[in-house]
């Protein structure tokens, strides 16, 4: 990961196609069965190359509603496979799969604590 979008989201598709990578899905499509929309964090390469930052996040009009994540890498891979993920799946990472680019200047602890993206 990457970012993530919360529980406020209004499903109002402004950020799906501003992602880069496809990235998002809709409500219909969300693995986790909550009514709203999400970011595969295998996917999500935070804008790193596309833009300065995350175009979701810029696009969304609801305030808080786009957060930072921790990064998708083996190093953290026991967040993403455990209970702390928010859809509990395991992603089967492994060192071949943590290559997903990430933004070095966002802390672990800005991510840990879920900080939103775009700040007020
Ligand atoms: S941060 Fe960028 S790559 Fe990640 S979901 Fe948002 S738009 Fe897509
Ligand atoms: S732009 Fe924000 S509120 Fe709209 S669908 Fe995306 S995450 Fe949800």
């Amino acid at each position: 990961m990457a970012v993530i979008i919360g529980d406020t989201c209004i499903n109002c598709a402004a950020c799906i196609d501003e992602c880069p990578v496809e990235a998002i899905v809709d409500e219909d499509d969300n693995p986790t069965g909550e009514e709203y929309y999400y970011v595969y964090p295998d996917k999500c390469v935070e804008c790193v190359d596309h833009f300065d930052s995350p175009a979701c996040a810029e696009a969304c009009p609801t305030e808080g509603c786009i957060t930072w994540d921790m990064p998708f890498t083996a190093e953290h891979k026991d967040f993403f496979n455990g209970d702390n993920y928010i859809d509990e799946q395991a992603y089967g990472m492994d060192d071949a799969d943590a290559i997903m680019p990430t933004r070095e200047d966002i802390s672990l602890e800005d991510r840990a604590a879920r900080k939103n993206v775009v700040e007020d």
